[in-house]
């Protein structure tokens, strides 16, 4: 079976380094915030190209310290996307804050400014936009109307680690710039990981404190805080990757550039990519009105394509009646049944792409 992502591969692809550097962090003995965290955090600020990052525990925290730090809280609203993983949102409410959706642009699937201003109120404080599949949300829009309504702006790059909006690379146009380094990301740990950018010295020394207990340098704890440390062990891994990031991005647009040719033509509707930006596709996702029938032609034929997402976030249980803006978004209802995602990771072979593509069109002829 193809499998959709393959982290597996990953390890294997970078085994030596790998296992260099966490032999090198138990030989040390200091496994949380030491050496490796920060050089990891000083090496990618320095690939976004922004003064400051800290590493977290995951993903959602980044977004939780991020938006805390920018003194988001109880009864401030924050729009977003509710074609997103589930953890966009679930961090905005663990921030104390209230998510407000508003709807996607059906051809990169993430926020339409248009409907953003929309759904501004008097209590909006911030945007979170989500960089979905691997490319950039409309962020020079988003950014202008933050600007124009005195809010704040939060990048989820959890999908898009390396790409880039008009040269600059995505999580150093907001305020903060947010990324998972869950296993199958485009810059993945051997287990949670995470990690936040921003230009502003401040925010990021109040990040540093959120994520240790609201300690200070003196541990006194200035401010109500959290345990959402980045391990030695994980930083020494994300090190070894991030040096090899950009390679491995190239190679998913190969496989992307591969998967547009072989698939031109075909029923398929292939992913748009925005002018002014790259892709580094985190997935590489086709819309088609028979995704059921297709993904089980598919995996009949070796190939386990995913989805993301089946059920947008307004319509989980959790979520369900209760967020504002979630009677508006035929965009987001409409691309929930009909994404699917194709095998996508830097290991996958032109040949398997071709046996994906085989099967693709021997499921619409
Ligand atoms: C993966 C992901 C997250 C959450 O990251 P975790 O590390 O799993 O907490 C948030 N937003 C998006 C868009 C993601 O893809």
């Amino acid at each position: 079976m193809i499998p959709c992502s393959n982290p597996k591969a990953q390890y294997l692809a970078h085994q030596a380094g790998i296992d260099a550097a966490l032999r090198a962090v138990l030989d040390g003995g200091q496994l949380i915030l030491g050496p490796e965290v920060k050089a990891f955090e000083s090496e990618f600020a320095a690939y976004i190209g922004v003064g400051h990052a800290v590493g977290v525990a995951n993903g959602t925290d980044a977004i939780v310290v991020a938006l805390r730090a920018l003194g988001i809280r109880a009864g401030d609203e924050v729009i977003t996307t509710a074609h997103t993983a589930v953890a966009t949102v679930a961090a905005i409410e663990l921030a104390g804050a209230t998510p407000v959706f508003a709807d996607i642009d059906p051809r990169s699937f993430t926020l339409d400014p248009a409907a953003v201003q929309r759904a501004i109120t008097a209590r909006t404080k911030a945007i979170v936009a989500v960089h979905l599949y691997g490319q950039s949300a409309d962020i020079d829009a988003l950014q202008a109307l933050a600007r124009r309504h005195g809010l704040r702006l939060v990048e989820d790059c959890a999908q898009a680690h390396g790409a880039r909006s008009a040269g600059r690379r995505l999580g150093s146009i907001g305020d903060v710039g947010c990324y998972s380094c869950y296993p199958t990301k485009n810059l993945g740990a051997l287990g949670d990981g995470g990690v936040l950018v921003t230009n502003d010295a401040e925010v990021a020394a109040r990040c540093r404190r959120l994520r240790e207990y609201g300690w200070t340098e003196s541990r006194d704890a200035a401010e109500p805080g959290m345990n959402s440390r980045l391990d030695e062990l994980q930083a020494a891994v994300l090190r070894v990757k991030l040096a090899a990031l950009d390679a491995d991005n190239e190679r998913r647009r190969a496989l992307a550039a591969r998967y547009d040719t072989a698939l031109a033509g075909t029923p398929f509707e292939l992913p748009a990519v925005r002018a002014n930006s790259t892709h580094v596709y985190h997935l590489y996702v086709v819309r088609t009105r028979e995704r059921a029938r297709v993904q089980a032609h598919l995996r009949e034929r070796g190939v386990a394509a995913g989805i993301h997402y089946a059920v947008p976030v307004h319509l989980q249980t959790a979520y369900r009646g209760r967020i504002a803006g979630a009677s508006a978004l035929p965009e987001t209802e409409r691309a929930a049944l009909e994404v699917l995602s194709l095998p996508m990771y830097p290991e996958l072979t032109p040949a398997e792409v071709d046996q994906v593509c085989a099967a693709l069109k021997s499921a619409v002829s």
